[in-house]
């Protein structure tokens, strides 16, 4: 029924090509009905979902920096993940195998640039095959579209670089350039009549009788709710509006390598490992991206600052904050060996070439040159656990996206429907 109502107004939002930039509005509302704050492809997705289901709400997203997606949505594997890793019933598997659905049907009918190009996960020795095999349950039970097992022939026929002796196929893994499906949003949020207000960093939020009173750089908002989508800072604004600080937000540098062109014929999609079930991270993968371009990687190296793109970026702030966690020290307690393979790939580009080598071992370091780097917004927990799921919570008159990781640039449309529904739950909206 949902989806009925969702295509059917997107039918008739249906405005053609994605805008290169978003316009900066010349001023910045007083008052608004809903403040999203956090122009990420999560934002967006969220003030889009709002305005579409309450249209007579006066909407306002405010972006800190002077452009919208500007962090993770903007650095990142660019992959629409099928829903294969996630354990059945959590809110990834859900959001996710909903979320993919909706984003190939929205960017279709957006023009935005796709692909279903599918994937393959490798297993490269008989101690992978075990967790080979629960991934395979795991999707199967996520209602993964098309997922198989395959052989090493089967491996070689899709890859023919590659080389493992069992694989998982899904056809329905793809690409597709985030950046651009949140510009669109962005652009179907303004045509609905709302503000987009980039370079606006909400400071303060305080109760203001029945509204909520938003400090941000360029002056004041009063907003009667607000949905808080801050990625790597989603905790600080959470605790400025009274929530709990667990978990709080550590930073996980994720730095990538491109093959030059003359080698890019080694990867004709994406190619993955099989990961390790205790961490949210998939590890180094190889990925061709929508621009033709292929990418070794990401690492997962725990930084300095939350915005470390490069990696000797420090904040004195975003450093205590992490080392005064206690969660931290004892997630380091159990994955120091962990962190140290994470170093030496930092550091070493033979090392990290070398992991992606394990399953095309035709590659060198030769074929590689520095790509970018994003830094992951992973929730942790004070008891050290690294938080795998998304996590949603509400203090009085807003909400709180606690932990988006990947796959939420996947899930965007479906976490969105998720927040607008909690928001009607918590605050009886209706405009
Ligand atoms: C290396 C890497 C690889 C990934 N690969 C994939 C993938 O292949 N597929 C996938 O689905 N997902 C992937 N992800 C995850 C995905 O990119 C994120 O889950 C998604 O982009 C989260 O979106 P967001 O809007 O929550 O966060 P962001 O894009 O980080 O946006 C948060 C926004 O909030 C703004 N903000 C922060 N504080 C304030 C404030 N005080 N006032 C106003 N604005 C503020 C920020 O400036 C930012 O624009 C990857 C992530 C990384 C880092």
């Amino acid at each position: 029924m949902f989806a009925e109502t969702c295509s059917a107004w997107l039918e008739l939002r249906n405005v053609g090509a994605v805008p290169a930039e978003i316009p900066r509005p010349a001023h910045v509302p007083e008052r608004c009905d809903l403040a999203i704050v956090g122009g990420g492809i999560v934002g967006l997705a969220v003030a889009r979902e709002l305005i579409g289901r309450n249209p007579r709400a006066s909407v306002c997203v405010l972006e800190r920096e002077a452009e919208i997606a500007s962090h993770q949505t903007s650095h990142n594997s660019g992959v629409i993940h099928a829903g294969v890793y996630y354990e059945p019933g959590s809110l990834k598997a859900r959001l996710c195998v909903e979320g993919a659905r909706e984003l190939y049907a929205y960017c279709e009918q957006r023009g935005i640039a796709h692909e279903r190009c599918g994937k393959v996960i490798v297993a490269s020795d008989s101690s992978e095959l075990g967790r080979l095999e629960r991934l395979e349950r795991l999707g199967t039970a996520n209602g993964v579209p098309g997922l198989r097992r395959i052989d090493a022939r089967g491996i070689e026929q899709l890859e023919p670089h590659a080389r493992g002796i069992a694989g998982l196929h899904s056809p329905d893994t793809g690409i597709v350039d985030f950046a651009a499906v949140a510009r669109s949003y962005a652009h179907d949020v303004r045509e609905a009549g709302a503000t987009v207000a980039a370079g606006c960093g909400v400071e303060t939020v305080s109760a203001a009788g029945r509204s909520l009173r938003l400090g941000h750089t360029r002056g004041v908002i009063e907003a009667g709710h607000a949905v808080f989508c801050a990625g790597a800072w989603a905790d600080r604004l959470a605790v400025r509006a009274g929530a709990d600080p667990d978990p709080r937000i550590v930073p996980f540098r994720g730095a990538y390598l491109r093959l030059v062109p003359e080698r890019r014929e080694l990867v004709r999609s994406l190619i993955y490992p099989v990961p390790d079930p205790s961490l949210p991270f998939l590890g180094v993968h190889l990925t061709r991206h929508s621009d033709g371009e292929v990418l070794v990687g990401p690492t997962a190296l725990m930084v300095g600052a939350r915005d470390a793109y490069r990696v000797a970026k420090i904040r004195p702030h975003d450093l205590l904050d992490t080392l005064a966690w206690s969660g931290t020290w004892r997630m380091l307690a159990r994955w120091w060996r962990t962190g140290v393979t994470e170093l030496r790939h930092a550091a070493l580009r033979s090392a990290f070439v070398a992991a992606a080598a394990r399953y095309v071992p035709e590659l060198r370091v030769d074929d590689v040159r520095p790509a970018f780097a994003g830094v992951r917004a992973q929730a942790l927990a004070r008891d050290g656990r690294l938080v795998e799921d998304f996590v949603f919570s509400h203090t009085e008159r807003a909400l709180h996206v606690r932990n988006a990781p990947s796959p939420a640039a996947t899930s965007s449309l479906a976490i969105a429907r998720r927040v607008a529904d909690e928001a009607e739950r918590a605050f009886a909206l209706r405009h």
